[in-house]
This record gives structure tokens, C-alpha cells and sequence, in this order.
């Protein structure tokens, strides 16, 4: 007899149309994805409306920007085979449980979510004072509950919008009957990864080390990388745990480079540029791989497409269910239930 099929935990995960994706993407995102992908069953969205909700004045190119998301995904080792890949706008579910989630939210629950206020406060060359961005959260928290997540892997500062999502599945549950599960937070232990200016890699800062960028560009970008700021001369000793590209030494190469470079560093045995060199060495041994999956779907852009047309059916079909259980548990439903 052969044993039931185990049933796999259910995992959304989401990332927003970007464009072309950095080292700091796959480092505290993509890079887990990829190894959830055997343990549960991962629905994986590139979020097209989130990305609205602060650069909604000029969308020239987000479907271009969605797309590459998408190659990098699948360049890192997404498996349209394993997982659910799509488009969050193309599964109008989620905005039909939006709105119906923006009717049981109390507007001091969205006040209150931190990235709210910080992002207002920083974020200063555009009007945030809008509908759709204090209600962002809500249209999270339809992301993952219209496939019932069991799941969400996300960094300290998203865990309060994990939070949210579960107070409004109790919510709804506790108004019209369980219909969803309260999704638990998967802490990803995201690494810190300096970009070439030694702050957090953001593509803001313009400091960035993109999965596509070709190796004389990595090598270009990582000799202009700063380092530790005591070591002025050659034959000042320096240390690696104060310089960024000691940092990507600990994250990307062997242990044996990371010996020399403790080694050499602490005893101005190495100078910086041999030991940027290392560093080079071991992003362009990541990347090459990943460049020439990439190559194969630019070459072909029909493929991703076709990709993400059967990930998006699969993910309507989930999604159209849990919204039938939905409408059902509102008395919504869509059914006939007169007599006949
Ligand atoms: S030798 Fe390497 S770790 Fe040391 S300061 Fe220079 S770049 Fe940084």
C-alpha cells in the first residue's frame, strides 16, 4: 500500500515589481524561497499592485518590471514544476477579498502598523497620503488568506503586517464562521548585506550588485567598494568585521578565502584589492550559473510567459475557491437558493 500523499504547509510568498533584482533580493528573500520550495507548497507572487500603492503616477513600466522579477526568479531556481508562480493582478480574487476585508478593518489598525508612519516620514517626494497605501496591509493580508496560507516567510519589520493578517482572519472568522487559517510568521534570518557604499543594499541608494550584472560590472562595483575605514595605508592592519566587504566575505565565500581574509587583513598581509578580488571571485561563481538559466528565457520570453499563464490558473483555481467558502460563510453566495 502506498502512503497518503503528506500534506504540505502552505507558504505565499510575495515581492514587489521591482525590475531587475540585487544581491540584497535574493540574499533576504529569494535565496530562501528557493530552498522552501521542497518543504512546502509555495505560491509565489510578484506583486504588481503593492507596487502601486507608492509609485502609482507612472506605470510605464510595470508589466516590463513584473517580467523581470519573474526571470529572476526562475534564474535563481524557482520551479514552475514545484511552485505557483504569477502575477497578483491577474487573479482579481485578491481584490475582491481586499474589499471585502476593507470592510472589517478598523481604520486604528492600520494606523498603527509601524511601517505605516516610517514610510510616510521617509518617503517625501511622493503624496502617500492615499487610500491605497494605508490599506495596504488589508490587500496583504488578502494576498495570503485567499490561498490559505499556513505561512509567511518575512524579515523582523514585516512580522506586525503577519500580525495584522491574523487579527483579520479572527475577525472574519469570528463575524461569519471559520473560513481561514491564522498564518504564522516564518522568521527568515535575514543576513545583513552591505551595498558598494557600506549602507543596507537598496536600490534607493543606487549601491547595488544586480543577479544580472555581467562579471567585468561585479568586479567594476566591488573595487569601488568601500572598506574598513582605519585601514588608510597598505600596511595598516584593518579588520574585517568592521568593513562591508568583510561582510560579503562572510556570506558568499569559502571558509578557507574567509581564514586568508581574517588573516591577511588583520596582519596588512593582503591589501584590499587582492581581497576584493576574492570577494569578486565568489559573487561571479553564484551568479554565472544564474545568468545563463536567465539566458535561456531571454532568449525564448514566450516561455516565462507560458509559465506564468499556468501559474496563474492554478493560483485562480485556489483562489477561487477559498472566495466561494468566502461568499458562502457571508451568505453571498452566487448559487440559486429560492425554490424551485
Ligand atoms: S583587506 Fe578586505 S576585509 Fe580588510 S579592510 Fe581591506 S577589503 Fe576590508
Amino acid at each position: 500500500m502506498t502512503a497518503p500523499p503528506k500534506t504540505r504547509k502552505r507558504v505565499l510568498s510575495g515581492m514587489r515589481s521591482t525590475g531587475k533584482l540585487h544581491l540584497g533580493n535574493y540574499v533576504g528573500a529569494l535565496q530562501n524561497c528557493v530552498r522552501m520550495q521542497d518543504e512546502y507548497e509555495c505560491f509565489f507572487m510578484v506583486a504588481d499592485w503593492h507596487a502601486l500603492t507608492t509609485d502609482y503616477a507612472d506605470t510605464s513600466k510595470i508589466k516590463e518590471n513584473s517580467i523581470e522579477v519573474v526571470l529572476d526568479w526562475l534564474a535563481a531556481g524557482i520551479d514552475p514544476e514545484k511552485s505557483v508562480v504569477f502575477i497578483q493582478s491577474h487573479v482579481p480574487a485578491h481584490a475582491e477579498l481586499h474589499l471585502l476585508f476593507s470592510m472589517i478593518t478598523p481604520l486604528g489598525w492600520l494606523e498603527r502598523v509601524p511601517t505605516y508612519k516610517e514610510q510616510r516620514d521617509n518617503i517625501k517626494d511622493k503624496d502617500l497620503g492615499t487610500y491605497g497605501f494605508l490599506g495596504y496591509p488589508v490587500l496583504q493580508a488578502a494576498d495570503i488568506l485567499v490561498y490559505k496560507g499556513n505561512a509567511v516567510p518575512v524579515g523582523e519589520d514585516q512580522v506586525a503586517h503577519v500580525e495584522l493578517t491574523r487579527e483579520i482572519a479572527r475577525r472574519f472568522n469570528g463575524f461569519y464562521g471559520v473560513v481561514f487559517p491564522e498564518p504564522q510568521a516564518l522568521l527568515t534570518p535575514a543576513a545583513k548585506l552591505p551595498g558598494t557604499d557600506g549602507r543596507k543594499m537598496s536600490k534607493s541608494y543606487g549601491n547595488t550588485v544586480l543577479l544580472t550584472d555581467p562579471e567585468p560590472v561585479v568586479r567594476q562595483k566591488l573595487k569601488t567598494m568601500v572598506t574598513d575605514p582605519a585601514r588608510v595605508r597598505r600596511s595598516d592592519p584593518g579588520n574585517p568585521d568592521v568593513c562591508p566587504v568583510g561582510d560579503l566575505h562572510k556570506i558568499f565565500s569559502s571558509k578557507e578565502t574567509m581564514a586568508k581574509v581574517n588573516e591577511g587583513c588583520r596582519s596588512a598581509g593582503i591589501g584590499c584589492i587582492e581581497c576584493k578580488g576574492w570577494a569578486a571571485d565568489a559573487l561571479v561563481q553564484l551568479l554565472n550559473p544564474m545568468q545563463e538559466r536567465r539566458r535561456k528565457f531571454e532568449e525564448n520570453p514566450r516561455l516565462a510567459w507560458d509559465i506564468l499563464e499556468s501559474g496563474t490558473e492554478r493560483a485562480r483555481k485556489t483562489a477561487g475557491e477559498t472566495m466561494k467558502d468566502v461568499r458562502a460563510a457571508m451568505g453571498m453566495s452566487l448559487e440559486y437558493e429560492g425554490p424551485e
